[in-house]
C-alpha cells in the first residue's frame, strides 16, 4: 500500500499576517517541481485567509493549528471548524501537546474536535505523544493507545478516511533532541498494528502516520527512512521556507 507523504510546518504563534504571505510566496516558488508529496502549512488563525488567498493555484496546502468544537455561539475567543473552513484550510491540526499541556486539552475535547472537523470536510491531524516522564516510567503505549482510542472514540471507517496520525513525543518538541530511530520504527509499528485493532487492516495500511519533534534538514532523510513513517510534522525549521524546502526534498 502506498502512502503519499506528508510534510506539514506547524506555524505556531510565529509570523504576522504579512510574514506569513512572504514565506508562504516564497515556498510555493521553491515548491513548483515537488511531486507526490503532500506539502502543508500551518498559521495563525488570523493569517489564514491570507495565506489561503495567497496559496491558490499553488502545490501547496494550508491547515489550521485547532479549532473550537461548538458550531457558534457565545464561546468568547474560539473559532469554529465552519470558519476554519470558509477561511480556506483543508486540513486542521488537532490535539497539539502544546494544546494539552498549556490548555488543559483532553483526549474526550481531542475527540469533540475530530468530529467536528470531519463534519464540515476539513481533514484532521490527531497529534499524540508521550512526556518524558511516561516515557522513563515505561507508559509510552500505554499513554498512546489512549490517546488514539479515545481521540478515535465512536468513529466509522468513513469519516477517518482522511485522518493524518502525527506522533510527537513531547520531549523532542522544540528541544533539538529527537526520538531514535529504534524508538520512532517502534513506536509507529505500534501506532499502525493499533489501527488495525480498532479498526482494520485496510484502514491501517492506508492512514499516514507521521512523525514530530525537531525534525530539521539533517534528519529528515533517516527518519523518512523508517518503514511506517509517512511524513513530518515540523515546527521550528518549517519557519525559513529555504530550511523547510530542504526538509520536504528529503529525498
Ligand atoms: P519542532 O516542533 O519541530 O519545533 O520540534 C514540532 C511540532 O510542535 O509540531
Amino acid at each position: 500500500m502506498s502512502r503519499t507523504p506528508f510534510i506539514a510546518g506547524n506555524w505556531k504563534m510565529y509570523k504576522t499576517g504579512p510574514e506569513a504571505v512572504e514565506t508562504a510566496r516564497i515556498l510555493t516558488q521553491l515548491c513548483s517541481n515537488v511531486q507526490e508529496i503532500d506539502v502543508m502549512i500551518a498559521p495563525t488563525f488570523l493569517s489564514l485567509p491570507l495565506v489561503a488567498a495567497s496559496l491558490e493555484g499553488s502545490k501547496v496546502k494550508i491547515g489550521a493549528q485547532n479549532l473550537y468544537f461548538e458550531k457558534q455561539g457565545a464561546f468568547t475567543g474560539e473559532v469554529s471548524a465552519d470558519m476554519i473552513k470558509a477561511a480556506g484550510a483543508e486540513y486542521v491540526i488537532i490535539g497539539h501537546s502544546e494544546r494539552r499541556q498549556y490548555f488543559g486539552e483532553t483526549n474526550a475535547l481531542v475527540c469533540k474536535k475530530i468530529k467536528a472537523a470531519i463534519e464540515v470536510g476539513l481533514k484532521p491531524i490527531l497529534c499524540i505523544g508521550e512526556s518524558e516522564n511516561q516515557r522513563n516510567k515505561e507508559k509510552t503505549f500505554l499513554t498512546l493507545d489512549k490517546q488514539v482510542s479515545d481521540g478515535l472514540k465512536g468513529f466509522g471507517l468513513d469519516e477517518l478516511k482522511d485522518l493524518v496520525v502525527a506522533y510527537e513525543p513531547v520531549w523532542a518538541i522544540g528541544t533539538g533532541k529527537t526520538a531514535t530511530v529504534d524508538q520512532v520504527k517502534k513506536v509507529h509499528q505500534y501506532l499502525r498494528s493499533l489501527l488495525e485493532k480498532l479498526f482494520s487492516k485496510d484502514f491501517a495500511d492506508q492512514t499516514r502516520i507521521v512523525y514530530g519533534g525537531s525534525v530539521k534538514p539533517e534528519n529528515v532523510k533517516e527518519l523518512m527512512g523508517i518503514e511506517d513513517v509517512d511524513g513530518a510534522l515540523v515546527g521550528g525549521a518549517s519557519l525559513d521556507a529555504n530550511i523547510f524546502i530542504n526538509i520536504i526534498n528529503y529525498d
